[in-house]
């Protein structure tokens, strides 16, 4: 859609929630039962829903990494909204981004990374590009307080002792995963990407969302 004056521009960057989206091996798939219909003759159509929390884009919670972690209800809205970047990361499947694979400069507090190594989230493949603990330490030096992935995870998926996680961990970072960024140039924009407001949980469904100001100067 073309950009209008004054007008804000909106990315849609969650992947659609189906029965057909890829969960981590093991973990519980989406599915959703209708319990009465309205064509069937109910006052109604209800439905409920079983899936891991998470399924498509999706916040981790401290809890889901660290023993006495904070839980995602806990966790500060600040953290997913406001000043963002969209960088491409020069990196093939199944590699960790090191800060030389960064194709910008660091500017913003929070940080999406732009992999393409996920492309169908359809299609589930386990070779999939993550962060590296020297990454996160890079970008925590600049500053950022939210790091995000087009990918399921920020470690590889082989990796039992979740380095990423470990160093987010350490540094009380906000983790977005399983984002779709294929569509979105890289830039400036505003985030809102806040998490289900679910007590105790390790991780949070997110509808997440990037802003661009028609007319500003931020591309
Ligand atoms: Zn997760």
């Amino acid at each position: 859609m073309p950009a209008r004056p004054g007008v804000p521009e909106l990315f849609d960057i969650s992947p659609l929630v189906s029965r057909r989206i890829g969960v981590f091996p093991g973990d519980t798939p989406f599915s959703r039962d209708e319990l009465m219909w309205i064509a069937s003759g109910d006052p109604l159509d209800l439905s409920r829903i079983s899936t891991t929390v998470h399924v498509g884009a999706h916040a981790d919670a401290p809890s889901h990494y660290r023993l006495g972690g904070a839980a995602i209800h806990e966790r500060p809205l600040e953290l997913y909204f406001g000043d963002c970047q969209v960088i491409d990361a020069a990196v093939g499947r199944g590699q960790r981004i090191r800060p030389a694979d960064l194709a910008a400069a660091v500017e913003a507090p929070r940080v999406l990374l732009r992999t393409g190594t996920f492309p169908d989230p359809d299609r589930w493949n386990q070779d999939f590009a993550s962060l590296s603990a020297e990454l996160v330490a890079f970008l925590h030096d600049r500053g950022v307080r939210l790091v995000g992935i087009d990918t399921p995870s920020i470690d590889l998926q082989p990796d039992k002792a979740l380095e990423s996680h470990n160093a987010v961990a350490d540094r009380d970072m906000a983790v977005l995963e399983g984002l779709a960024l294929a569509a979105v140039p890289p830039g400036r924009y505003t985030l809102a990407a806040f998490p289900l407001k679910l007590e105790g949980a390790d991780a949070a469904p997110v509808r997440a969302v990037l802003i661009r100001n028609a007319g500003s100067d931020v591309d």
